[in-house]
């Protein structure tokens, strides 16, 4: 199907982009990379007038360190978090989260604050963000405002901002020293939204969990975070025990619903044996932070392995 006709417009500045979409107010849409506008404009799912697309906008595209903080440039691609020698250790979670999102033509052209915008609950950036704390920097007519993920997240489809606001950057804190995590997604075959999915994220004190950050992915109106579980951390000694209790409260927090990709019970049992890995993983990778150029983490799980692991634990 065709979309509904619309005005396409192509500003250069951020400034210029604002005022167009002053103009049409909540019938004006940021385009980015399309991934998602596109096809729901081609379902007629949506049928904004005005199209803004940033693409020409300079100073957007930037990803690196700066000032004790990750910050990711409303253009940054999939693509350049997959490629990133940044995104390792102390930032693996994103890192790995980058190339577990569909395929390389959708991770060539879909960007990550994109993504957040779109907020659909089986997006991978949203948990991943939230494990990590990030914050979502959005600039509207008024001037700029930062958001915490976890407000910027309201629901299905939707978020904290407000019609002619632009993002124009993630920023994400830097968690220090002895920090590590992971992102790993169960899928049907590679390129699908998950099954469901988990965001780990550990800061070591002292030999114990300073600070843990889980969330999920696909069981729930949005990425939800595990709040019991990563309370259930903080401050104790990541054994075997402290391991299988968080995996456990992590399960618990998820509301998944029965449907193709599986019933309520095994997407329970499957975030409880991510969390598991993922904890032991960001464990592993707090202790010993890799260099960049190691080999990264292979975060894809196949149905098969999980569900052997799963059927192992309820013997
Ligand atoms: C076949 C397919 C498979 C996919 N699989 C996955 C997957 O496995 N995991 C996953 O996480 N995602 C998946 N996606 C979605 C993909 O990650 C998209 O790139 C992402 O959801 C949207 O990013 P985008 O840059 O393409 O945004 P666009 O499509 O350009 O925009 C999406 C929405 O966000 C708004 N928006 C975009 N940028 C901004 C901004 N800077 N400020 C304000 N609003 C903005 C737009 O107005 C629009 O409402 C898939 C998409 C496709 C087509």
């Amino acid at each position: 199907m065709y979309p509904a006709s619309f005005e396409y417009f192509a500003p250069e500045t951020i400034d210029e982009a604002l005022t167009i979409l002053e103009r049409f107010g909540d019938e004006g849409k940021v385009l980015a990379g399309g991934q998602s506008l596109i096809p729901l404009m081609k379902l007629r799912f949506a049928a904004p007038r005005a199209v803004v697309d940033i693409n020409r906008i300079a100073g957007l595209d930037g990803l690196g360190e700066d000032d004790g903080r990750l910050r990711i440039g409303a253009l940054v691609r999939h693509k350049a978090c997959e490629r990133s020698a940044l995104l390792h250790g102390r930032w693996g979670t994103l890192g790995d989260a980058a190339p577990q999102i569909s395929d390389p033509l959708v991770r060539n052209l879909g960007t990550v604050a994109g993504s957040l915008a779109h907020a659909d609950p089986q997006g991978d950036w949203g948990s991943a963000m939230l494990a990590m704390r990030a914050e979502v920097v959005a600039r509207g007519s008024g001037g700029a405002r930062t958001i915490s993920i976890d407000d910027f997240l309201q629901g299905p489809f939707t978020t904290a901002l407000r019609p002619g606001e632009i993002v124009t950057e993630v920023r994400v804190p830097d968690p220090g020293p002895r920090s590590g995590g992971t992102y790993l997604k169960l899928e049907r075959k590679v390129g699908d939204f998950a099954t469901v999915g988990v965001a780990v994220h550990l800061t070591l004190a002292n030999g114990t969990v300073g600070r843990a950050g889980i969330a999920l992915t696909g069981v729930g109106p949005i990425n939800t975070r595990a709040t019991a579980a990563e309370e259930a951390l903080a401050g104790r000694t990541l054994d075997d025990e402290a391991i299988a209790e968080a995996a456990r409260l992590a399960a618990e927090a998820a509301e998944p619903l029965a449907d193709v990709r599986g019933s309520v019970e095994y997407k329970r049992n499957a975030i409880r044996v991510l969390t598991e890995r993922g904890l032991r993983h960001a464990a592993e990778s707090a202790r010993e932070e890799p260099r960049d150029g190691d080999e990264q983490f292979a975060g894809h799980e196949t149905v098969e392995g999980v569900m052997d692991e799963i059927e192992e634990k309820d013997q």
